[in-house]
């Protein structure tokens, strides 16, 4: 068997990647698909077509391959996480469109739940803050706002799935409605420490048990893809989500390595080992994977605005053409000259968590110019992350000593360095990028044997470029401080609005 196929289900596209044994990408085939806003703060897809562009790009990656089922030793899932489908059993067709991450539609009932007095029980047991981000109340929502769902979800009619659940569901022509614990552990609705579906979750969320998908291993032969495309035949063996999965694909595998990607926002996963450390500092405690009768877990926050604020220097100031080009800005300048850029633009998350901060730019004098402001904005990431690293490090007990990078963002020299200057550690970015889909394939992979171990799969993760702190410490201290100072400002600016 030559190559392991990654079906990348992520929240703007679906893509598949074909990789053989030394990680390398073989074929990549990339599909956008809609993205639904029928009111302010809601956010859908049409799960249909999630599946349809799923199976297009399967399809299209194994023929730019030159493969067949036959060359596929597995398949893994890995997807944008807590997205919820619910759909008919008897039909398989969802019952309404897809309930995105992102959608705000139930912040309400998240605040209904915390003044009862449920904030404790969730986060003892689920690892997670009671928010509308999770799939939890997005499911209730469903269910008591399409006609007739309870009733059917009561008589066992209906299945409750994230978007690897429908996946592994369409793949498998209805046989499998299965999930894994990355995932799961997304939901509100699970207990990470007894790795189970949790009865008094589901009776404050009032979900129904027989809704919900068997949980399964990250990594073990579920079943055989019987749907009609080209890797039908190939056996499905790996489910992670999407953090997870490139946690893996960076092989921090051991607990203290940490990685962050530099997406649109930034997500920073922390390997905890076989222990799930409880936070303190408004960190998630989440499922990392279950293999081979382990669990690990990590410890996870994000920032919200991460590459997304160099796309605001483009696309909302027209300063900057290309993404690349703000980099250029930064090292045209000695310094930010004194300025600080807050990227609050959406609010602070991990470990702010102030939905009423805004952005700022402070420090501007006359001799501020456009580079300035173009380096405070990549500064601002690395601020940011840098303090997500701190609450990292208090909640594990112990130091991280080195941070693993991938995403769009990573690609800025500039970024990387200053990032290595305030963390005061090497900053190590890799050849390959796509560590989403490697960890999707590397958990298919394993489970068949196509590779032999996690030491096996540990050599083909090489380096690109190590980013060492050069930047004098006690300058590092002061700028931090500074910063420090610049996001008190920022925080709770939008509560004055309406006064
Ligand atoms: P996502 O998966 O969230 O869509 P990507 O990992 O593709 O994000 O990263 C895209 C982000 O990276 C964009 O927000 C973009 O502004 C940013 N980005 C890309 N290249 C650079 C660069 N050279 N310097 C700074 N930011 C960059």
């Amino acid at each position: 068997m030559k190559y392991v196929l990654a079906l990348d289900q992520g929240t703007t596209s679906s893509r598949a990647i074909v990789l053989d044994r030394a990680g390398t990408l073989v074929a990549v085939a990339q599909q956008e698909f809609e993205q639904i806003f029928p009111q302010p703060g809601w956010v859908e897809h049409d799960a249909n077509e999630i599946w349809s562009t799923q199976s297009r790009v399967a399809d299209e990656a194994l023929q730019q391959a030159g493969a067949t089922a036959s060359d596929v030793a597995a398949v893994g899932i890995t997807n944008q996480r807590e997205t919820t489908v619910l759909w008919d059993r008897a039909t398989g067709a969802p019952i309404a469109n897809a309930i995105v991450w992102q959608d705000r539609r139930t912040a309400a009932d998240c605040e209904r739940l915390r003044a009862r007095g449920h904030v404790d029980t969730f986060r003892d047991k689920t690892g997670l803050v009671l928010d509308a981000y999770f799939s939890g109340t997005k499911v209730a929502w469903l269910l008591d706002n399409i006609a007739g769902a309870r009733a059917k979800a009561e008589r066992g009619e209906l299945a409750f799935g994230t978007i690897d659940s429908w996946l592994a569901y369409r793949l498998t022509e209805g046989a499998l409605h299965i999930t894994d614990p990355s995932n799961a552990s997304r939901t509100l609705l699970y207990n990470i420490h007894s790795n189970a579906w949790d009865d008094e979750l589901l009776e404050i969320l009032d979900v129904p048990r027989g809704i919900l998908p068997e949980v399964k291993s990250s990594s073990e032969v579920y079943g055989q893809i019987t749907a009609d495309l080209a890797i039908k035949g190939a056996p499905l063996a790996g489910i992670v989500g999407d953090q997870q999965a490139a946690t893996m694909g960076q092989i921090c595998i051991e607990p203290g390595r940490a990685k962050n990607t530099y997406g649109t926002g930034c997500f920073f996963l922390l390997n905890t080992g076989q222990e799930a450390r409880p936070s303190h500092n408004n960190l998630l405690t989440t499922v990392a994977w279950q293999r081979d009768g382990k669990v690990d877990y990590a410890l996870e926050g994000s920032v919200f605005m991460g590459g997304a604020i160099v796309q605001w220097l483009r696309d909302g100031l027209g300063m900057i053409e290309s993404a690349p080009q703000s980099d250029v800005m930064a090292e045209s300048v000695d310094g930010s000259d004194g300025v600080y850029f807050v990227p609050a633009l959406t609010g602070l998350g991990a470990p702010h968590w102030d939905p009423y901060a805004r952005g700022m730019i402070i420090g501007i004098t006359r001799g501020t110019t456009r580079n300035h402001i173009a380096r405070a904005a990549l500064e601002g990431i690395a601020y940011q992350v840098a303090d997500l690293a701190d609450a990292m490090q208090a909640d594990a007990g112990s130091p991280i000593t080195e941070l693993r990078v991938d995403g769009g963002a990573a690609a800025s020299d500039f970024l990387m360095q200053f990032q290595a200057d305030l963390l005061r550690i090497p900053v190590v970015r890799p050849t390959i990028l796509e560590t989403t889909a490697l960890g999707a394939a590397y958990m298919a992979g394993l489970a068949v044997g196509y590779w032999e171990s996690v030491d096996e799969i540990a050599q083909n993760w090489q380096v690109d470029r190590i980013f060492e702190p050069q930047m004098p410490e006690s300058q590092a201290i002061h700028q931090r401080a500074r910063w420090s100072e610049a996001v008190e400002r920022a925080k709770g600016w939008e509560r004055g609005a309406d006064a």
